[in-house]
């Protein structure tokens, strides 16, 4: 007897992440334009130690810049998954060009969108859009990154609105960005009761920003930002004094999904190189892709992506859906992405032999670029302790 059900309202929780046809053109268009208009150039930036300006402002006219935010200020209001696949596609190219997408989108663009007033989101979301604002989350301090209700830049009230002083260390594009989202606290006792967002602009007395040497990612600038008594006005912050965690909350949300797209990016790039070199590349008078070794590892990296992709795209289908607390499917998806592009990343390595440490190839540079993002937007302890404290009761969804 045939059986009938209602239309689901909202997707069910199991992995189902075909693309529509838009959004494979989507995928294809991205694809395309970051194998010609950015890998070419990826090397000589971090060679460079140079912050890659000018692949950012490509991303502007074609709407990759600012995908998911509304269309009446400039951004390209599109779906979630979408936004994952740009994400996705930029990252199997250029981690720190993902980087300034996911950062602008999920965080602190994103953030003005949901929690901005109508002055606010006038003054900076235009400017964003264009690509003239570059912005930063400046939320990890030297003290700590993890425990965010920890935070302790200090928002004093004057007379004239705030003062704020404090240091911040590890802020991907703050260098050169034109807007700062700031965790800050009005009173470090009351945890995350006191935490407030502010709205900074960098060039503001008392804003001093510095270079934070790395091991990787040198064409990031990674910056350190110290905070001496600089005078902001009401209009400065984001949301409701001491009312910032629930925004911090959302923006990691959303955040973590882009990351964990971004991950899937990079996981696939390691197979994208590896599986060319495998048909090449002789040992014994046999292509080394014959060997059941380097099979294996083959088919343990499309696995991982092909997982990770599952929990990326569900989670998106779900913000699409408009879900609005999605915190343990965003840690599993960005746990799983974000360590599948290591492992991914060390197996390519192997592959590749010797050469897998030649600064000719890629896969050498993957490696520490993608072990970043098991500790960037949550550590993979972090998801794991929310994963496992959902499942024993011991916090909501
Ligand atoms: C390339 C890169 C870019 C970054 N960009 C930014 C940025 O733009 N903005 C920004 O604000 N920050 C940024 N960060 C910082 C990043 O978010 C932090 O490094 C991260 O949140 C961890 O904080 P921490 O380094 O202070 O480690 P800590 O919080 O000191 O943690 C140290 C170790 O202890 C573990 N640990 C902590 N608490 C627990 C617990 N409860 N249970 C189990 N283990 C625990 C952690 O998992 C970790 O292994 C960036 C970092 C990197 C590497």
């Amino acid at each position: 007897m045939p059986v009938t059900t209602a239309a689901p309202t909202v997707p069910s929780r199991t992995a189902d992440f075909d693309l529509t046809g838009e959004q494979r053109q989507v995928r294809a268009a991205v694809r395309e334009f970051a194998e010609r208009e950015i890998l070419p150039f990826v090397e000589d930036y971090e060679r460079e130690e140079r912050y890659p300006a000018e692949l950012i402002r490509k991303l502007v006219p074609l709407g990759y810049l600012t995908p998911l935010l509304p269309e009446a200020y400039g951004g390209g209001g599109s779906d979630v998954v979408s936004y994952g696949v740009i994400c996705e596609e930029l990252a199997r190219i250029d981690w720190v060009v993902a980087s300034v997408v996911s950062v602008t989108n999920s965080l602190v663009a994103g953030s003005v969108v949901r929690f901005g007033t109508d002055a606010q989101r006038d003054r900076w979301l235009p400017g964003i859009c264009d690509g003239s604002v570059l912005t930063a989350a400046a939320l990890t301090e030297p003290g700590g990154g993890s425990d965010l209700a920890a935070v302790q830049t200090r928002a004093e009230r004057t007379a004239a609105g705030w003062s704020l002083s404090g240091s911040k260390v590890f802020i991907s594009h703050a260098a050169h960005a034109g807007l700062l989202l700031v965790a800050a606290t009005v009173d470090p006792a009351e945890r995350h009761r006191g935490v407030t967002v502010f709205l900074v602009d960098p060039r503001a007395e008392g804003v001093e920003i510095g270079d934070l040497p790395m091991r990787t990612l040198k064409r990031d600038n990674l910056a350190t930002i110290h905070f001496d008594r600089v005078a902001l006005g009401d209009d400065a912050v984001l949301g409701e004094v001491g009312r910032g965690f629930p925004i911090l909350g959302a923006a990691l949300d959303m955040g973590r999904f882009s990351v964990a797209a971004r991950c899937v990016g990079q996981a696939q790039r390691a197979i994208d190189l590896s599986v060319p070199y495998a048909t090449e590349r002789e040992a014994f008078g046999r292509r080394i892709g014959e060997f059941q070794m380097i099979q294996q590892k083959l088919a343990d990296m499309i696995c991982r992506t092909e997982s990770a992709r599952a929990l990326v795209y569900r989670l998106g289908r779900m913000k699409d859906a408009g879900m609005e607390r999605c915190s343990v499917e965003a840690s599993m998806a960005k746990l799983t992405a974000s360590e599948a592009a290591t492992a991914n990343a060390l197996d390519a390595i192997q592959i590749h032999g010797g050469y897998g440490f030649s600064a000719e190839y890629e896969v050498g540079r993957l490696l520490l670029e993608a072990k970043t993002l098991e500790v960037g937007e949550g550590t993979s302890e972090l998801h794991r302790r929310v994963i496992a404290e959902h499942a024993l009761g011991l916090r909501g969804r």
